[in-house]
């Protein structure tokens, strides 16, 4: 059966016992979509409830969306799920990334692929042809993944692509990634998870270029041309325009079809390889090697390439930083304790020996790599004090937080990892408000524009006041359902949801186009809330993996205790914390606590539009059996884990 949009198969590989087979994407297609919702239900169906993160029976999976091939909409990145062993309880996660893998995965003949298992030695596989092959990977044991990257494509030819993790990932550092191809990073700590399999590497020859079928081509070209007329230059990308690298030594390196107008660069030092240089692994050193050496790129870029290759998670590290300094600086930890000289921060030196003994659990590297929250306790003696209130939950950096935005306290509270992509839907356009309060050029976003941004994306008029609660616990809802069917489509957050255009009569955006574009591609008539109530699906999913593995509903709903009590005192995107209050007033956030009163009626608003039980925070029978979620709803009822009703 030809299907628009898909490959047709799931490939399913078990390293233990070295078998592979495959399922059907027609099974999962209609109701999962793809990326993450099709990985959700395939975890869902083959990883055993509370499997942790290193054990053989941790099921990852690597997906790609209906959209992967398609030219300019910036639909070709892909996703890796599994257990994370970043936070603490582990929960099931997700890696968002680039480049070109998943595109060739899919142009080999598959939508996803599941990993099970682990291999008694460690091993790459190379999928081509319709085989897959179990290599030997021994001789590359303690390389780098870029190295890695680089030899197997000597090996095997540049037409293969090539998924790698260094030696963080081999040693099980928590918050380790995997580097693919155009250097696509994923995090959430699944280099670790591909480290504890055994599994150093997966090359793909598959044929990226090759045209993908569409339903509906006219319709198709209409759509696409429409979206690149938007000004996407200019889209979503201002609100982090800060982590912006230009240069004579930079050059554009998109995702595969893309107009790449982001952030996405190569840069190349006077001696030294090429590699991607953008956002926060571009700017986390820079300050630091400012300090110590003065402007310029190669030392950040430096520190960059070193984390790709040892395979570490720049932003993790970038707390850890921090952490150690202020420990350092408060006593609490010596040079001697660390074996990592202070004075030197900001140096190559430095960076190379803290990438080096985390990576390697080299003394009190050990003590650093399974993360910030279990380093702090082991030291003890006030060190969890120096860093708290720099974190949102699984001791991430704390962006955008509820504070500043109140819209995010549902979002955060939500989620047991902090979800970007759903809160740069307000930082975005506040951000860019702000642009236009201070009379910056070619700046829309004015009170009126953000108003109906709020009418259309955020469920009312009522969520453009962020002086209120009303109408905030609708305005989560509908962020988290769209952000959850984008990451199935896994459409760019850079690019979407096109939330303000720059050259139309009202500026507002359109939250359709997702929809429209699916339906040309796929054959179908989807309109947006078709979409949305995919993504409510695969959220009541997700939650529902949360809740099998023990996620206690309403008492981990919760956010940092810190945001109850320390005032705001600032924020790196908006520094005078400005946002729209009353009538379109900007007020300043600076000194604002979450309210624990308005938090908590919020939570409770919010649980009652997802239909889930008040008094728990659990689902219940209807709402899964309403989203076709039947056979989720017998088990978790099995298991004493869900109500009959709100
Ligand atoms: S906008 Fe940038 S990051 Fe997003 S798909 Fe395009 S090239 Fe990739």
């Amino acid at each position: 059966m030809s299907m628009f949009g898909y490959a047709g198969n799931i490939l399913k590989i078990d390293l233990g016992s070295r078998s592979i087979s495959k399922l059907s994407t027609g099974d999962y297609a209609d109701r999962f979509l793809g990326g993450r919702g099709i990985a959700a239900r395939l975890y869902w169906e083959h990883a055993p409830a509370q499997a942790a993160a290193f054990s053989p029976e941790n099921t990852l999976i690597f997906a790609t969306g209906p959209l992967a091939g398609i030219p300019v909409v910036g639909g070709s990145r892909w996703v890796v799920c599994g257990k994370s062993p970043t936070t603490s309880p582990e929960h099931f996660s997700s890696a968002n990334l680039g480049g070109n893998w998943g595109l060739a995965l899919k142009s080999a003949g598959y939508d996803a692929m599941l990993v099970q298992g682990k291999s008694d030695q460690p091993i790459y596989l190379l999928i081509q042809d319709g085989t897959v092959e179990f290599k030997e990977a021994s001789a590359f044991r303690g390389r780098g993944a870029i190295e890695t990257r680089e030899a197997l494509k000597a090996d095997l030819g540049n037409s293969a692509s090539v998924a790698a993790i260094g030696p963080a990932g081999e040693n099980m550092v928590t918050f380790a990634t995997l580097l693919a191809d155009n250097d696509a990073v994923g995090s959430a700590g699944m280099g670790a998870v591909m480290g504890s399999k055994n599994l150093k590497a997966i090359a793909v020859r598959g044929a990226p270029g090759k045209k993908m079928p569409v339903a509906r081509p006219d319709e198709l070209r209409e759509l696409t041309t429409r979206f690149s007329g938007f000004g996407t230059e200019l889209m979503s990308v201002v609100g982090t325009m800060q982590f912006r690298i230009t240069g004579p030594q930079t050059e554009k390196a998109p995702c595969y079809g893309c107009l790449g107008n982001c952030l996405r660069r190569n840069y190349q030092p006077a001696s030294g390889q090429k590699g991607k240089f953008m956002c926060q692994p571009a700017t986390f050193y820079r300050p630091m090697a400012e300090g110590y050496y003065g402007p310029g790129l190669d030392v950040p870029f430096h520190a960059a390439r070193l984390c790709d290759d040892y395979g570490l998670d720049t932003m993790a590290l970038s707390m850890i930083v921090l952490w150690l300094y202020r420990c350092l600086r408060a006593g609490i930890l010596t040079d001697a304790d660390t074996g990592i000289s202070t004075s030197k921060l900001g140096s190559i030196e430095f960076i190379e020996t803290l990438v080096k003994k985390i990576s390697l659990r080299e003394g009190f590297g050990d003590t650093m790599a399974n993360g910030l929250l279990e380093a702090a306790g082991r030291v003890g003696n006030g060190a969890g004090e120096q860093i708290i209130r720099y974190l949102s939950k699984a001791g991430m950096p704390n962006i955008t937080d509820p504070r500043l935005y109140v819209t995010t306290e549902m979002l955060h509270a939500m989620e047991p990892r902090p979800p970007q992509v759903q809160l740069r839907e307000i930082s975005v356009v506040i951000t860019r408000w702000i642009a236009w309060l201070k009379g910056i050029p070619n700046i829309n976003v004015s009170t009126d524009t953000v108003r109906r941004i709020a009418r259309s994306f955020w469920g009312s008029e009522e969520a453009a006041d962020f002086s209120t609660h009303e109408g905030k616990a609708l305005a989560a809802r509908m962020i988290q359902d769209r952000e959850y069917a984008k990451e199935c489509l896994v459409l760019c957050s850079f690019l979407w949801p096109v939330l303000d255009i720059a050259n139309s009569d009202d500026h507002a955006g359109d939250p359709t186009l997702e929809s429209q574009i699916l339906s040309a591609v796929v054959g179908n008539n989807m309109d947006e809330g078709g979409l949305y109530r995919i993504g409510e699906r695969i959220l009541n999913l997700h939650r529902a993996i949360m809740v099998r593995d023990g996620h206690r509903g309403k008492e981990d709903d919760t956010i940092p205790d810190v945001w109850f009590s320390a005032p705001l005192k600032g924020d790196a995107v908006n520094p005078d914390c400005l946002v729209p209050g009353k009538d379109g007033q900007p007020l300043s956030r600076r000194g604002a606590v979450v309210d624990r009163t308005e938090f908590d009626r919020t939570r409770a608003e919010y649980y009652h539009l997802r239909h889930w039980d008040a008094g728990t925070g659990l689902q219940t029978r209807d709402t899964l059996r309403e989203l076709d979620l039947d056979d989720v709803a017998e088990e978790l009822a099995q298991r004493g884990l869900l109500r009959d009703q709100t």
